[in-house]
C-alpha cells in the first residue's frame, strides 16, 4: 500500500485536531478529513478540566487558550428553592495539576488555535469539504473512500482514527455498536449577556442549580452566560426553541424588567453510550465517535482529548520505532474502561443529583458537599474525581 506510514483522521473537531497535532509533533504524517468547508463554530463544550489543560500545555496550546477564556477557580452547587450552596475551590488541587482551575472557553477556540499549528507543522494535509464515505480495513493498513468537491477518491494509510463525532461513519463502516441509551428529553442551551452575577449572590463562573421544577446550569464564557435547561418530554423542538418560551424560562430564573438579550438558542439530544470496541484492526475510535454522555460535569470533549493523548503517542511509537501493535488493544482497555467506570457513571449521577425532586434530599446533598469542603482531604478527593484527574491516573494503571 502507498502512504503506509500515514495516519488518516476523519473529523476536525476538538478530538481530531488534537490527534493531528500530537502525531505531527511526534513527526508522523497525517491526513485530516473534514466534511464541512471550515472548522465548526461549535458552542457545545465550554469547560476544560485541569488535566486537559496540563496535556494541552505539553503541545503549546494551553498558553494560547487561556487568554481566550475565563478562569473558573471556584465552582458551585446551588439549590434554587432554598438558596443554599456549596462552593469548591480548585486551588486545593495545586500539587495535583499545573492548572488548578477550570478554563471556561468555547470548544471552537481550541480547534481555531490548533489549525495554524497544523498548517505550520508541514506534516498535516488538511482537507475541508471532504467526507469519508467508506472504509476498507486491510491487514497492513487501511483504505478509505472520500468524497470531496472534485468527486470520489481513495486514500491509504497505516491507521485511521475515527474522530467524526456522534454519528460516526467510521464506526458504522467497521460495524461497531454504540451501546447505551438516549434520554427522552432534550437539553436547551441559551446564551445571554444578562448580568446574572448582579442578581444571584456570589455566583461563580460554573454553577449547577438543583430545583424540583426546573434545574439548570449557569456557565460563563467570555462576554456571555450559557444557561442549560432540561425540557418537557414530547414537546416539539419548535415550541422549545420559541423565543417567547425561552424568555419565560429565563424570567422564572431571574426576573428582569427588560426582555433578555438572547444570543443563541440550541437544543441537543442527550445520550449515555459507549462503543463496544475502540479498535477494529487498523481503525481506532476516539471522542464522540467512541462515547457520548450528558454534559453535566463537562466531560465529553475532555474525555475525547484524553483518548487521543493516550492513543496518538502509541501510534507514533509503532510507526516510528516498530513498537508492538498490542499497544492499540491497551488503548481500548484503558480508555473504554475509564469511560464506563468514571465518565458514564459520574455524568449519570450528576444528572440524578441535580434533578432531585425531594427537598430534604437536595438539601442533604448540598450539606454533604459543604462538609466535604470543610475537610481538605475530602475536598481534594472529590475534586480529583470530578475534574477527571483520578480517571486519567486510573486509565494509566490499567494493563
Ligand atoms: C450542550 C453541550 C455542552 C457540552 N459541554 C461540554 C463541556 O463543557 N466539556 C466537555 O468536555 N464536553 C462538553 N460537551 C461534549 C462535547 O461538545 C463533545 O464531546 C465534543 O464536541 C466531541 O468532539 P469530537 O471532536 O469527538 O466530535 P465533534 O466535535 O462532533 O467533531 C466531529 C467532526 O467530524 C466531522 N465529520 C463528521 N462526519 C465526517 C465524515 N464522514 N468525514 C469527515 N468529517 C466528518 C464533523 O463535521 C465534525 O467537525 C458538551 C456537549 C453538549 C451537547
Amino acid at each position: 500500500m502507498t502512504h503506509e506510514n500515514r495516519v488518516l483522521i476523519a473529523g476536525a473537531g476538538p478530538v481530531g485536531c488534537t490527534a493531528a497535532l500530537i502525531l505531527a509533533q511526534h513527526g508522523v504524517d497525517v491526513t485530516l478529513l473534514e466534511s464541512e468547508p471550515a472548522l465548526a463554530e461549535d458552542l457545545r463544550a465550554s469547560t476544560f478540566h485541569p488535566p486537559s489543560l496540563d496535556l494541552l500545555d505539553d503541545l503549546g496550546v494551553t498558553e494560547q487558550l487561556i487568554p481566550q477564556g475565563v478562569i473558573a477557580a471556584k465552582y458551585q452547587y446551588r439549590d434554587r428553592t432554598s438558596g443554599a450552596y456549596a462552593e469548591f475551590d480548585l486551588g486545593v488541587l495545586s500539587g495535583h495539576t499545573r492548572h488548578p482551575f477550570r478554563l471556561q472557553c468555547e470548544q471552537y477556540k481550541l480547534t481555531r488555535t490548533i489549525l495554524p499549528m497544523l498548517e505550520q507543522s508541514g506534516k498535516v494535509d488538511i482537507r475541508f469539504s471532504t467526507s469519508l464515505t467508506a472504509v476498507d480495513n486491510k491487514d497492513d493498513g487501511v483504505k478509505v473512500t472520500i468524497e470531496g468537491t472534485s468527486g470520489n477518491e481513495q486514500l491509504s494509510g497505516r491507521y485511521l482514527i475515527g474522530a467524526d463525532g456522534s454519528r460516526s461513519r467510521v464506526r458504522s463502516e467497521v460495524g461497531i455498536e454504540l451501546e447505551g441509551f438516549t434520554y427522552p428529553e432534550l437539553f436547551l442551551v441559551v446564551s445571554t449577556d444578562f448580568p446574572f452575577e448582579d442578581h444571584l449572590e456570589n455566583l461563580s463562573y460554573v454553577n449547577y442549580l438543583s430545583d424540583p421544577e426546573e434545574w439548570c446550569t449557569i456557565l460563563r464564557v467570555p462576554g456571555l452566560w450559557r444557561v442549560l435547561f432540561p425540557t418537557e418530554v414530547g414537546a416539539s423542538e419548535e415550541e422549545l426553541a420559541d423565543p417567547a418560551n425561552v424568555e419565560q424560562r429565563l424570567q422564572r430564573l431571574v426576573k428582569s424588567d427588560k426582555p433578555y438579550n438572547v444570543e443563541h438558542i440550541t437544543l441537543y439530544h442527550i445520550h449515555q453510550r459507549v462503543a463496544k470496541h475502540y479498535r477494529a484492526g487498523n481503525v481506532l475510535l476516539a471522542g464522540d465517535a467512541a462515547h457520548l454522555n450528558n454534559p453535566l460535569g463537562g466531560m465529553g470533549m475532555n474525555g475525547g482529548l484524553h483518548d487521543v493523548f493516550n492513543l496518538c503517542p502509541r501510534i507514533a511509537d509503532i510507526i516510528l520505532n516498530g513498537a508492538s501493535e498490542d499497544q492499540l488493544d491497551l488503548y481500548e482497555r484503558q480508555r473504554r474502561n475509564v469511560t464506563i467506570e468514571y465518565i458514564q457513571n459520574q455524568s449519570i449521577q450528576n444528572k440524578k443529583n441535580i434533578e432531585q425532586m425531594q427537598d430534604d434530599k437536595r438539601l442533604e446533598h448540598i450539606k454533604n458537599l459543604q462538609d466535604m469542603i470543610a475537610d481538605r482531604e475530602q475536598a481534594v478527593a472529590f475534586l480529583r474525581r470530578n475534574n477527571m484527574i483520578e480517571a486519567l491516573e486510573r486509565s494509566h494503571a490499567i494493563t
